[in-house]
């Protein structure tokens, strides 16, 4: 089972699920995705989604995901119908604070002086995925090569006779893979027009941040680990917008056009190894789509060989 000509299944079809079901595409497998949520009303959509590795360990195999991420998603932002650019911005800090673990995945971090409030910042270049856009240009290119994407809601891991089954489907691995580590981190969002802000911002002690779009800045945030409501909380929104005045002034301007909430898949590692003919992927809290070209390359990887 499993030769190079045979079907594969993966299940999900948020940004992880998408990501492998194209990449495995372009290997000449024929996929087939099968999903309860459609890429657009999935978590993936939305999150900020800035390159940034948060709230997913191991840290050396997140770091090794993450750099191999950047790199493709650099290449992605030559294509901007993929929703991919390239983006300048500021993490600010409390205090003074050493090099992040992660500093060698990204090309240009660099000091910068903090602004008023804060003791300590640095600058890097970091991918920004316009999530509706990068999910749908996904679903488009798994089509183009011959995969297919089915609504359906399962109760277990399908068993093809056969192929192998990729499992990447978030929260879902709580009934599907019959465990409980996985759970629930909330993460509430505003998202904003009519404001000029061409350049990201961070405070990971809110967490605080202001993410262009190519449409709306997404406002956030919060990390309410093991919180499962999914309404928007009108008294969350306006702290989550006195944060982000604070931290980007002219945000002033900024007139409010939506609410989200989503629940980042959250577990204590990253799952991702092969058992049998099933190959997992899931538990990437708060770097989904920071990692998920680097997870979806080891998953072919596990897949092929
Ligand atoms: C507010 C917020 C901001 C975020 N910001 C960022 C950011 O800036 N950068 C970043 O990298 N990450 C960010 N994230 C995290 C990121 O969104 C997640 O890590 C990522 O979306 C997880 O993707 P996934 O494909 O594993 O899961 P999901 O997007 O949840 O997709 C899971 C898929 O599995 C399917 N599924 C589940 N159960 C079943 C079943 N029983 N049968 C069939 N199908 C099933 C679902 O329907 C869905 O299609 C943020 C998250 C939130 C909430």
């Amino acid at each position: 089972m499993g030769g190079s000509d045979s079907r594969v299944v993966v299940v999900g079809a948020g940004v992880v699920g998408l990501t492998v079901a194209v990449r495995l595409a372009e290997q000449g497998r024929r996929v087939d995705v099968l999903a309860r949520d459609l890429p657009l009303e999935t978590t993936s959509v939305i999150a900020a989604a800035l390159w940034y590795p948060y709230e997913a360990r191991p840290q050396h195999r997140v770091n090794a995901w993450a750099s191999r991420s950047y790199a493709a998603f650099s290449e992605l932002a030559a294509h901007p119908e993929s929703g991919v650019r390239l983006v300048a911005g500021t993490e600010v800090l409390t205090a003074g604070t050493p090099d992040p673990w992660w500093a060698g995945s990204v090309p240009d971090l660099a000091r910068a002086s903090p602004p008023t409030g804060y003791a300590d910042a640095w600058s890097f270049t970091a991918p920004l995925v316009d999530m509706p856009v990068h999910l749908t240009w996904l679903r488009e290119r798994l089509l183009e090569l011959g995969g297919t994407l089915t609504r359906v809601t399962l109760a277990d891991l399908p068993r093809p006779e056969d192929g192998i089954v990729v499992n990447c489907s978030g929260l879902g691995a709580r009934t599907l893979a019959g465990e409980t580590d996985v759970h629930p981190g909330r993460g509430q969002v505003l998202l904003v027009m009519g404001a000029d802000v061409d350049r990201w911002w961070l405070d990971g002690s809110g967490p605080t941040y202001v993410v262009p779009r190519t449409r709306h800045v997404v406002v956030g945030g919060t990390f309410d680990d093991g919180a499962w409501d999914r309404t928007p909380s009108p008294g969350t929104a306006a702290a989550i917008l006195e944060r982000a005045f604070r931290l980007v002034p002219s945000l002033v301007d900024a007139r409010v056009v939506g609410h989200r909430v989503g629940l980042r898949p959250v577990r204590s590692e990253v799952r991702l190894e092969r058992v049998g003919d099933v190959v997992h992927c899931y538990g990437h809290g708060g770097a989904g789509v920071t990692l998920a070209l680097g997870c979806a390359d080891e998953v072919v990887e596990l897949v092929e060989g």
